[in-house]
């Protein structure tokens, strides 16, 4: 076992803040870096140590070799890199491995083969583990050749670069006629924000859940799950509401996916904390998607459930900590739903909406959890993900979560900024949502309702967004016919 003495924190805003309170609950110094425009965010206030890194707003937390000669320079003996950024990058891990800097997550070897998703699949495939019906890399092919694909494992199918994250590079098909179009923006966003233009394909299942596993491993080859989380509640495939445990499925299911997801994590000889990512059909069938190698957003849900510190236990893990879990040790207690809150104008089609924030209170009470980087005259920056704070709940019941929830996002203020605080309130109030009862088309299906229920102070042109959104959805599944 090594005593990590400082750890480097490669990254920003709540994350960052996350895992500094995390190493000051383990007496372990934390650094923090900020680029020059994001010099007032919170983590850089409360770590012991922090370092500019540039002056342009994102390119600093990407820069490899100076965040390496930082860590050497301030003597940190750990990087943790947070999820975005470089959280999956193996080169980075790479790296930190060469200088003798311990990287908090799995080996570099693991974050590669994994943040391929078309390797992973093919990986997983031969291990037994269920994929998704799709094709290889379509980059060598020709059009013709691609729709023959397509028509082989049948409309609507979906096309997703493999260097993919965060709901960004993917297209679904429904009909022939759209398939050029789709697979030129997919490569090109694709190319825009992964810098690598390969895509494949995969059969589109149909309003599926998604649901994923926490996986905790040692070094030692010591795997267990913390169970599942339900993301179904998604918009433009980037989740909204996660939920912990997944309602409504049975614990014969729960156990079978949960000891796939052990297979999956073993198959890549996996360490520290992950995620595995599966859909489940309409007839419980499941089916592997993706590994994230990293902390995931969503992990204070399985945090509240389980009462395990995900962060403390990334951070021993890679001092070389022996797991003392074993899987009959994991039992969750209740339900736990997080909800983030972003700074989107949800009536102009969910633009960024950065800006300084006035008045800043938020929901407190019993079993109320808010992870945030922000605070009272903070002025959000343009320049990153639109994430302002993450509301998470803990109750006994679903029933007395999503009360909780809605409760608590009505006492919870932000001003002079517009945020989706209302349009969450909206989901909380729908017979689906409170009954456990909905898949990932959720958002889509009833974004007209819930517009409605948005009760926003500046709703400007309410009524013509609905409208818009009205013909959008019929033009839709007129051209699903
Ligand atoms: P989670 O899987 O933890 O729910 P998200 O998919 O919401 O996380 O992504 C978390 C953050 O990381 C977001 O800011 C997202 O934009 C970013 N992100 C995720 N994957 C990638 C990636 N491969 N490349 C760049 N950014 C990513
Ligand atoms: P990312 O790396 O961006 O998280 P994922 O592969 O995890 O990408 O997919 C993101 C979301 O897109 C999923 O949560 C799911 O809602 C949807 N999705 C992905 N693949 C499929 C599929 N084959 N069929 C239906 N929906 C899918
Ligand atoms: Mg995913």
């Amino acid at each position: 076992m090594i005593q990590i003495h400082k750890i480097l924190i490669a990254n920003r805003g709540e994350i960052a803040v996350r895992i500094i309170r995390a190493c000051r609950d383990l007496h372990i110094k934390s650094v923090a870096l900020f680029t020059e425009p994001d010099g007032d965010c919170l983590h850089v206030k409360i770590a012991d140590e922090a370092y500019r890194i540039g002056t342009d707003a994102i390119r600093g937390y990407l820069d490899i070799a100076r965040i390496i000669e930082i860590a050497k320079a301030c003597s940190a003996d750990a990087v943790h890199p947070g999820y975005g950024f470089l959280s999956e990058n193996y080169e980075f891990a790479k790296a930190c491995e060469d200088s003798g800097i311990i990287f908090i997550g799995p080996r570099s070897e693991v974050i590669r083969k994994m943040g391929n998703k078309n390797i992973a699949r093919k990986l997983m495939a031969s291990n037994g583990i269920p994929i998704v019906p799709g094709t290889e890399k379509l980059n060598s092919y020709g059009l013709d050749e691609i729709k023959v694909f397509a028509e082989k494992i049948g409309y609507p199918v979906i096309l997703k670069a493999s260097g993919g994250g965060g709901g960004r590079g993917i297209r679904v098909v429904y009909k022939q006629e759209e398939l050029e179009n789709a697979l030129d923006s997919c490569k090109r966003e694709a190319l825009t924000f992964f810098g690598n233009d390969e895509v494949f394909m995969e059969k589109y299942v149909v309003s599926p859940r998604h649901i994923e596993f926490q996986i905790l491993g040692d070094n030692y080859g010591n795997i267990i799950h913390l169970c599942e989380r339900d993301c179904s509640i998604q918009r433009r495939h980037q989740k909204i509401i996660e939920i912990a445990p997944c309602p409504g499925i049975s614990e014969h299911l729960r156990k079978t996916i949960g000891v796939t997801a052990i297979a999956a994590a073993k198959a890549v000889g996996y360490t520290n904390v992950g995620t595995v990512e599966f859909l489940l059909d309409d007839y419980n069938r499941f089916y592997f998607m993706e590994m994230n190698t990293r902390i995931q957003v969503e992990h204070p849900v399985t945090e509240e459930i389980t009462g395990v510190d995900l962060i403390v236990r990334q951070i021993r893990i890679a001092g070389g900590e022996i797991l003392d879990l074993e899987q009959s040790d994991i039992k969750p207690r209740g339900f736990a739903i997080e909800a983030r809150i972003t700074a989107e104008n949800v009536w102009k089609n969910f633009i960024p909406s950065p800006g300084k924030i006035g008045e800043y209170y938020p929901a407190l009470g019993p079993s109320v959890r808010v992870d945030s980087h922000i605070y009272k005259d903070y002025k959000v920056p343009p320049f990153y993900d639109s994430l302002l704070a993450k509301l998470i709940i803990k109750a006994t019941s679903f029933d007395l979560a999503v009360n909780k929830l809605e409760r608590a996002l009505k006492e919870f203020i932000i001003t002079d900024i517009r945020t989706t605080i209302p349009f969450l309130i909206a989901i909380t109030k729908t017979r689906e949502f409170r009954r456990g009862y909905f898949d990932t088309s959720f958002i889509e299906t009833h974004m007209k309702e819930l517009l409605e229920n948005t009760e926003d102070r500046h709703q400007d042109n309410k009524e013509e967004v609905i409208a818009a959104i009205a013909a959008t959805l019929k033009k839709i599944r007129e051209s699903r016919k």
